[in-house]
């Protein structure tokens, strides 16, 4: 497959992005280096690159395109609001739509706030809960991504509770300070970091269906025991649901079939992002009413945004969800992943190659190892270098990957049996070049 246009606008690119990239996500560090592929059309399941190549794509733009590139419905959308203005700065209807819609599809949310991003959306719920308990410290899980605010970039300490180490320059060591990271599914270091700061700590934030590395379920009981070991302590429970929010069902992991016990996983505030948007840049968070009464203007926590809850992001993120709305899209979704991923994993079988997937409905991950992978230390301890070979060798037979081992597939509603079948045999070829390469 011939790369030479994307070669060429790399080089270009870096004369002038920083990296060539607008977010490190995109490069091919993680995978070997040089160019990354530049894109320039998407219709449903399929990409064009500037090299004319075309990719099937199970990126979805990292968990947005839930409905494939270009939908229709939200395509015709995004246009009637760009014809009507695409910023106002001032309160419109389309706004109370998809708040309402967003209500009635997770119930923990009395109130909702619209921001940008999933950043700022997570970034806030740490905020509020700060002004509410009156407390400074948060804990969260290994591995778990809640975008690139300083409070979040925190990784653990060197022991199971102790206080966080800055995970990127530029955080001052004080921040990181208030913050504890303790590993995911396991109760007892929560217990443990509770014990120890739980007078300070204003909420635990946690991904409850994690997505950031691999998509790892919670264990029977986890969220559960976190939500009441969080709430025993006079801790706030933030779940970020940026990725997991309209992803497994038309809801959230708070309502998913998938996990049991419903009342007692409830979180106080949530933070939303991505599919909400229908693909154009939003994030919100919402939460108990009492809580969100903080937020300005009726509270002392201030929050604000130019672009917030503007006309084009809330009229693409109202279509996306009349499309989910649909009878059987998720039973579709849910039907070709297994049909997808049970392939994948023959096929690697067949060639001796350890393989371990996670699959949750429409998404999962596959980890090149021949352990469970149920917390950051497990998808940490799997083959890099393979899932490095295995990328290439699927994109140079189009097939449009994340460039990272800790990433998901996403199936959306425009992917197609026949896709399904192509990717297999894909994957029977790179698994076969890898065997032949041991
Ligand atoms: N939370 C989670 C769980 C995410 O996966 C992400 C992005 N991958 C974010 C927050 C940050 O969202 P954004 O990139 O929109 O700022």
């Amino acid at each position: 497959m011939n790369h030479t246009n994307s070669e060429r606008l790399y080089t270009e690119a870096l004369q002038h992005i920083v990296g060539g990239v607008n977010s490190p996500s995109r490069s091919f560090k993680a995978v070997g280096g040089g160019a990354p592929v530049f894109m320039k059309r998407a219709q449903g399941a399929y990409f064009w690159d500037v090299d004319d190549n075309k990719y099937i794509d199970y990126l979805a733009a990292y968990g947005p395109i839930i409905t494939g590139h270009a939908h229709p419905h939200i395509t015709k959308a995004i246009t009637k609001a760009a014809e009507n203005g695409t910023l106002y700065g001032t309160p419109t209807e389309l706004e109370i739509q998809l708040a309402r819609m967003l209500k009635e599809a997770i119930p923990s949310m009395d109130k909702v706030r619209f921001v940008n991003s999933g950043t700022e959306a997570v970034m806030t719920t740490i905020r509020v809960a700060r002004a509410y308990t009156k407390r400074n410290k948060i804990i969260k899980f290994a591995g778990c991504y809640h975008g690139h605010s300083d409070l979040v970039l925190v990784a653990a300490g060197s022991g199971p509770s102790t206080l966080g180490i800055p995970d990127s320059a530029g955080i001052p060591m004080s921040i990181a300070h208030e913050v504890i990271t303790v590993p995911f599914n396991n109760l007892e270091t929560l217990k443990a970091a509770l014990e120890k700061w739980g007078d300070d700590v204003a909420a635990v934030m946690v991904e409850p269906i994690v997505g950031n590395f691999g998509m790892v379920m919670p264990k029977e009981g986890f969220l559960e025991g976190l939500c009441k070991l969080a709430h025993d302590y006079g801790a706030l429970v933030i779940y970020d649901e940026v990725i997991t929010a309209f992803r497994f069902h038309y809801g959230s992991a708070q309502t998913f079939s998938g996990l049991a016990n419903h009342e007692a996983i409830q979180p106080d505030l949530t933070a939303l992002g991505k599919i909400i948007g229908g693909g154009l840049p939003i994030g919100a968070y919402g939460g108990r009413k009492h809580i969100m009464e903080q937020v300005a203007p009726l509270g002392p926590a201030y929050q604000a945004g130019t672009m917030a809850g503007n006309p084009a992001s809330i009229s693409a993120g109202i279509a996306c969800l009349e499309v989910l709305q649909q009878p059987g899209v998720y039973e579709e979704m849910d039907r070709l992943a297994a049909l997808l991923t049970e392939g994948i994993q023959a096929s690697a079988d067949r060639h001796g190659i350890p393989l371990t997937i996670n699959r949750i409905r429409g998404s999962f991950s596959a980890h090149f190892c021949d352990h469970p992978v149920t917390n950051y230390d497990e998808a940490q301890d799997t083959d890099s270098e393979a899932f490095a070979a295995f990328f290439r060798h699927m994109l140079s037979q189009g097939i449009n990957l994340a460039p990272s081992k800790y990433e998901a597939w996403f199936i959306t509603t425009a992917h197609t049996e026949q896709d399904v079948e192509q990717t297999i045999a894909a994957a029977e070829e790179s698994f076969r070049r890898m065997s032949a390469n041991k």
